[in-house]
């Protein structure tokens, strides 16, 4: 049988920087109502587009501290050089408001331990079409100096390099397909036999 506990979609969505998961899980969100964003929490300093609360919590590296040390967070790690986590509250707050999906943008070593606790969780990696248009989108997009830019693309090879772990690969050529592929597999893991246990039960017992 489901319950509202682990009916919950938990969808990890990771990619080396630049590959597009924002711009697929804002898409994504546009798409699908009942689908809530985690608002990680972060040291890095905001982007001129990025508003507080919405894109990211924004905090000190010693509110960051005291949130590890509290046990606030449900998983962070350190990503080119800045502290990223995602807070407890983010998925117990989903669970209360019956959400049908929390999705996590987050790297390779947040989806290893969200899933650590998590085991339904389901993890997609975006990869870009090539390493030459990942460096062209981040110069593109033009959010971040040129020295994280460069530490962006040095990093991109050894977090790909973790791709085993993830259930799904995804290439983000044409935007549009990489929607389609992604809506598929979260069409996919909501049919889950577990998930729909309780459909089928309700109809056996004629309710
Ligand atoms: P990430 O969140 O993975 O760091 P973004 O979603 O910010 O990446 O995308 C990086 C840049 O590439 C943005 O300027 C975005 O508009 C662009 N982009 C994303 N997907 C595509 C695509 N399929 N084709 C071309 N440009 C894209
Ligand atoms: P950006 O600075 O481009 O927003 O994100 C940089 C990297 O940090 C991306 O790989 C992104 O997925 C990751 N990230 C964002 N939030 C979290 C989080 O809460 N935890 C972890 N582990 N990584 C995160």
């Amino acid at each position: 049988m489901t319950n509202e506990l682990n009916s919950l979609l938990l969808l990890i969505i990771s990619s080396p920087s630049g590959a597009g998961k924002t711009t697929l899980t804002h898409r994504l969100l546009q798409d699908f109502q009942d689908l809530r964003f985690s608002v990680s929490h972060t040291t890095r300093s905001p982007r001129l587009n990025e508003v507080d609360g919405q894109d990211y919590h924004f905090v000190s590296q010693d509110k960051f501290k005291q949130m590890v040390d509290a046990g606030e967070f449900a998983e962070w790690a350190e990503v080119h050089g800045n502290f990223y986590g995602t807070a407890v509250h983010e998925i117990a707050r989903a669970q209360q408001d019956q959400k049908a999906a929390l999705l996590f943008d987050v790297d390779y070593q947040g989806a290893r331990q969200i899933k650590a606790k998590y085991r339904d969780a389901v993890a997609v990696f975006i990869l870009p079409p090539s390493m030459g248009e990942l460096q062209r989108r981040l110069e593109g997009r033009a959010t971040d100096a040129p020295a994280s830019i460069k530490k962006r693309i040095g990093n991109a090879p050894e977090e790909i390099r973790h791709y085993p772990f993830f259930d799904y690969l995804i290439v983000n050529d044409d935007l549009q397909t990489a929607l389609s592929a992604l809506k598929g597999v979260i069409q996919a893991e909501r049919c889950r036999r577990w998930r729909m246990a309780g459909v089928a039960e309700e109809l056996i017992r004629g309710t």
